[in-house]
């Protein structure tokens, strides 16, 4: 047994601190970002905001509204390949659309199946798993690299620099970072595994752009304030679930409660979810997801001016033009765990 000593952080634990500033105006603010890949060599332009591949997040129409203002979505692994194939034949949206998948020869093959039916329309793939510390993913990845030098790959989920850099020397394109911080993630509960996120976005980053990678910063943030933090830490992409959940985009379940409508929320490792995709939680695992309900927000638009308009905020106040600028400027300040219990960090 070990114990390391030193402090990690989550976003409640700091602020950014204000700097000098030339801007004038949120709007002189760009937080488009372009990039290029290091494997796929693939050139992307947008706003590096991804929905997750959550089946009530990771929609089809969510990808159609965000598409329209250049984020991404990640859809999720449960639709048919008929209806995949349509969507990537149809879809042209101003950012890219990942096509989600797990490890199984089963998720492989439908992913074959797909790719056959759309040609190159597919150019982004997001390999999913709870844990992205096991030699099946590693060997996943190798062979999915092997069979697709063109595509980008985004695969996790990890928390570490050692382990960042062994999936970007395989083939992945931009690390998934994240494991515990999901707001309907109970990994930290049920197995007290976990790291606090803002550390592993910080540790994970400087591992992959040493390497001339990329990361994902996945789960974990519940307000404008703490996707600016991320990409404060270096996260050159931000994965958000639970703060696009509950809009009409989502196409979940919509619950009448006491007059007001609730929109149903779940993990996709919780009962709710392995129920209805997998006949049940298996008999040696335990669900490490739950279930919410939340308020029904309308259209995802709104929820996007405040996301954005959040960010673009947290640029002036420390005098980035461009997102890229945003980490470089950024000074993370601690709070005192007191204040942060009486008054929380946002
Ligand atoms: P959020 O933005 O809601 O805080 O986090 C979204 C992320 O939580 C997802 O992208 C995914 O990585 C993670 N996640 C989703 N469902 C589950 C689950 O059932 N269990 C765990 N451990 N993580 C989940």
């Amino acid at each position: 047994m070990r114990i390391e000593e030193d402090l990690k952080l989550d976003f409640k634990d700091v602020l950014i601190r204000p700097k000098r500033s030339t801007l004038t105006s949120r709007s002189e603010v760009d937080i488009s970002r372009e990039y290029l890949f290091l494997h796929s060599g693939l050139k992307y332009q947008g706003i590096p905001i991804i929905a997750a591949n959550m089946d009530t997040v990771g929609t089809f129409e969510m990808a159609r509204a965000l598409g329209r203002h250049q984020l991404s979505v990640a859809l999720h692994k449960h639709y048919g390949e008929q209806e995949l194939s349509n969507f990537f034949h149809e879809h042209c949206a101003l950012a890219p659309t990942f096509y989600s998948m797990g490890i199984t020869r089963a998720d492989y093959d439908k992913f074959c199946r797909v790719r056959e039916q759309t040609g190159e329309s597919i150019r982004y793939v997001c390999v999913d798993v709870a844990n992205g510390y096991t030699k099946s993913f590693v060997d996943f990845i190798h062979k999915l690299r092997k069979a697709e030098p063109h595509i980008t790959i985004m695969a996790g989920n990890v928390v570490t620099g050692e382990m960042t850099e062994e999936l970007i020397l395989d083939g992945v394109d931009i690390v998934k970072v994240g494991i515990g911080p999901g707001s309907v993630c109970t990994t930290r509960k049920m197995a007290g595994v976990g790291y606090p996120q803002l550390s592993a976005i910080i540790e994970c980053a400087d591992a992959a752009h040493g390497l001339g990678g990329l990361i994902c910063a996945d789960g974990g943030c519940t307000s404008p304030g703490d996707i600016a933090k991320a990409f404060g830490g270096g996260a050159d992409f931000v994965m958000l679930g639970g703060m696009l959940a509950g809009h009409a985009e989502c196409g979940g379940e919509l619950i009448e409660q006491n007059g007001v409508k609730k929109a149903r929320f779940y993990g996709m490792s919780s009962c709710m979810a392995m129920d209805k995709y997998a006949g049940g939680v298996a008999a040696y695992r335990a669900s490490e997801g739950k279930e919410v309900l939340l308020d029904y927000r309308g259209a995802v638009e709104k929820t996007l001016q405040d996301i954005l308009g959040g960010v673009r905020s947290a640029c002036t106040y420390v005098g980035a033009r461009k997102l890229k600028e945003l980490s470089k400027r950024t000074t993370f300040i601690r709070v005192s765990r007191q204040l942060n219990e009486v008054f929380g960090a946002s």
